[in-house]
């Protein structure tokens, strides 16, 4: 827990957010200003300050298949979704916790700006 991490604080249920899923190693919840019809959030329990920093594959793979879980609830699977985790400066990350976004519900355009 870092008190100045904002997900650390939605971890810790300090400041509100809607969850859609948890597991033992993660939590989602739907991204305050979406970027799709579904935009979530999945993000690890433990404060990791992103993927270049992530070390237990466990953790990372139960935050991955958290994102198919979430995916299948929101009922995207059919229609398919992106799964993407920016990561430092050139990869746009503005909140330093890791997290995946998971977005779907509209075609996604490639490459991403
Ligand atoms: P990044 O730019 O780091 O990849 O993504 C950070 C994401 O966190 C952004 O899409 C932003 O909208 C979202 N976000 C930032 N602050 C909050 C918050 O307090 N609550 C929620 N639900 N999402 C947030
Ligand atoms: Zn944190």
């Amino acid at each position: 827990m870092t008190d100045a991490c904002i997900f650390c604080r939605i971890v810790h249920g300090t400041i509100p957010a809607t969850l859609v899923a948890s597991n033992a190693h993660g939590i989602a919840f739907r991204d305050v200003n979406p970027q799709a019809p579904s935009h979530v959030l999945i993000i690890p329990r433990r404060h990791v300050r992103s993927l270049a920093e992530a070390t237990d594959g466990a953790e990372l793979g139960a935050l991955l298949l958290l994102a198919a879980e979430v995916a299948r609830v929101e009922g995207l699977d059919a229609s398919g979704y992106r799964v993407v985790a920016n990561t430092g400066m050139d990869g746009g990350q503005t909140v330093h916790h890791l997290h995946f976004h998971l977005l779907g519900g509209r075609s996604m355009q490639w490459p991403p700006g």
